[in-house]
């Protein structure tokens, strides 16, 4: 009795589990955990090839093929904290790629990059640059106003150039 009870629990243990990546998977989603159902499921994404150690390889969408499942993401940063259970760090080092490796998909990067450098832009130029920008009617920045070391500054500026170009002429 005790062992069909065993038996039993096993068996339920075996459906309950990820057929890819064994973990807990509920009974209504073909055999697999939430993750990798929407993973084959619903986007119809595939595995690849792991690449060898140290090296990155990339699906054909560009996007970054996990070193340990074969999964491909636009990121593995995420991936490898929730199903390998690894820091970013770690998995890079597991992977043996370089720590300053990119884990990402190229033309992810680049549209990540154009956002950040927008969003600096924004932030720093239009937002932070509001208090020293010219307005209409403003004198600007006469002279009686320029401190006494930068006006100091200029006029050397000044001075050293016309030597600069003497010597080119000799
Ligand atoms: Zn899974
Ligand atoms: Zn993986």
């Amino acid at each position: 009795m005790l062992s069909f009870i065993l038996t039993l629990l096993v068996k339920r243990r075996q459906i309950m589990n990820c057929k890819f990546c064994e973990k807990p998977a509920p009974n209504n989603m073909q055999g697999y955990c939430q993750v990798c159902y929407r993973y084959f499921i619903m986007e119809h994404r595939e595995i690849h090839p792991t690449p060898n150690l140290g090296e990155i390889t990339y699906a054909s969408n560009g996007d970054c093929i996990c070193p340990f499942c074969g999964k491909a993401f636009r990121k593995l940063g995420l991936h490898f904290y929730y199903s390998h259970n690894m820091t970013s760090d770690e998995a890079h080092k597991k992977a043996g790629w370089d720590r300053s490796a990119k884990a990402t998909n190229p033309d992810y990067r680049e549209l990540m990059r154009k956002r950040l450098q927008i969003k600096c832009v924004k932030i720093n130029l239009i937002k932070r640059g509001r208090s020293t920008r010219f307005r209409k009617g403003s004198e600007g920045r006469p002279i009686s106003k320029i401190s006494p070391m930068t006006l100091k500054r200029l006029k050397g500026v000044h001075m050293k150039k016309p030597s600069i170009e003497n010597q080119g002429e000799e």
